[in-house]
């Protein structure tokens, strides 16, 4: 469910790109991968044990085909409630609200207006938010969380969002009402740093707000990663485990933070449910995101995706404003109150560009699984980590085009298992 809001006027496009690298609620997987043992270097024997891939559980196409209900669902309802608050005129009376309250200063007017908003869409959101995140992870097995604490995620969550929102909300509007004709470059251009900074506080500033993340637990297992990360030609890196075994028996494992709060963090179910090997070629895919800059390079490539978008919304919103301005009672889009039909208009920009980047965070995900092959040379156990990941988070391993083009961040697991057990450069004999 989408009950976040202005946040998502530049994080909608980035949370898809970077979902592969620092994958919030286990809904993404990311890299896994074991090894039968650890070779460091020649000929492993990689053609002998090829890893065939598996046709997915009864249970595993069962969770698919409802979650893509679901999904159908949220899509439409993310158009459809703001798309009805703005045409039934319902935000220029939230407006009027906001700006008694604030007697008419501006930025406390949209302030308010913003918390308003979210807290109210928060609370129609939540029966749903309840079955998708609650009662359904539970009836398929993949989730551990307590009732308080998914309560207290969702609470955390609104907390958070809704200040992002404000902020992000008032440099919005701010822009808006100076520069009515290019605010949507300058927002653009704006995700950058704004994104960098996100990155930068997220991990140390709203990640504990919902987990414990503290050094590994396995002493054994962390030297090894060590080692593994001075071969990969990364010094002093951090690795943090985090206790997402009270949320979750999915496992998972992502890089995240720029800069001085840059780090790799492992769930601990993945710990717990994979061979050491497999967690190395994990820790590799990692790495990998990690030695070729994909968190940098995300953040700098947004503004391709962000300008666009926010190009069509200040286009089409003009033409909806000039057609039904009456209606929704307001006449300009520097107007707090048209927040919800820019809402509305970016969802759908989103959906209309999610294609593209989906694909170049596929691609992404792609370049390190092969940064991890060429580090550990344990196709393997690359393989059979995919294999464990099928079967604790219920994948399909070739979820078909529509499923890909507009959902899959990463390769499928089949296409990975396959990969896995044909990249073998080192072992191909010279030609
Ligand atoms: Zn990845």
């Amino acid at each position: 469910m989408n009950s976040a809001i202005s946040i998502r006027i530049i994080v909608i496009f980035v949370a898809i790109i970077l979902s592969g690298l620092a994958s919030p609620a286990g809904t993404t997987i990311a890299a896994a991968g074991t090894t039968g043992q650890t070779n460091q270097g020649n000929a492993s024997p990689v053609a002998a044990s090829r890893v065939e891939v598996p046709e997915p559980t009864p249970l595993a196409l069962q969770y698919r085909r409802t979650g893509d209900w679901i999904w159908i669902f949220n899509q439409a309802w993310a158009i459809l409630l703001p798309g009805t608050i703005a045409f039934l005129g319902f935000s220029a009376r939230l407006r009027d609200l906001a700006s008694r309250a604030a007697r008419g200063r501006w930025a406390l007017t949209i302030g308010l207006y913003v918390v308003i908003y979210s807290a109210l869409v928060f609370v129609v959101d939540l029966p749903i938010a309840y079955y998708e995140g609650f009662i359904r992870q539970h009836a398929y097995g993949l989730s551990n969380q307590s009732l308080s604490k998914w309560l207290h995620n969702r609470l955390v969550g609104i907390s958070v969002s809704t200040i992002v929102s404000v902020l992000l909300a008032t440099l919005a509007y701010g822009l808006l009402a100076k520069s009515p004709r290019r605010w949507w470059l300058y927002l653009g251009l704006a995700s950058v740093p704004l994104l960098a900074i996100g990155m930068l506080i997220q991990p140390i500033w709203i990640d504990p707000l919902l987990n414990t993340y503290g050094p590994m637990k396995n002493h054994e297992l962390e030297r090894s990663i060590l080692d593994l990360a001075g071969r990969a030609g990364i010094e002093g890196s951090r690795v943090l485990e985090v206790d997402k075994s009270v949320d979750t028996t999915t496992i998972n494992a992502y890089v995240t933070g720029v800069w001085n709060t840059k780090r790799i963090v492992l769930w601990d179910t993945l710990i717990a449910k994979l061979e050491p090997a497999q967690v190395l070629f994990v820790m590799g895919h990692e790495m990998g995101h990690y030695v070729l800059g994909h968190v940098i390079r995300t953040i700098c490539l947004t503004p391709l995706v962000v300008i666009p978008a926010l190009f069509f919304v200040d286009w089409w919103g003009r033409r909806l404003i000039a057609r039904h301005g009456r209606g929704f009672g307001f006449d300009r889009l520097s107007d707090v109150a048209s927040l919800p039909l820019l809402m509305m208009m970016i969802e759908i920009a989103s959906l209309v560009l999610s294609p593209a980047a989906l694909a170049y965070s596929r691609a992404q995900e792609h370049e390190a699984d092969r940064f991890a092959l060429e580090l550990t040379h344990d196709n393997h156990a690359a393989a059979t980590g995919f294999l464990k990941m099928q079967t604790e988070n219920l994948g399909i391993p070739r979820p078909g085009i529509v499923f890909t083009l507009f959902r899959a961040s990463h390769p499928s697991l089949g296409d990975r298992i396959d990969f896995c057990n044909d990249y073998h450069p080192w072992s191909d004999p010279p030609r």
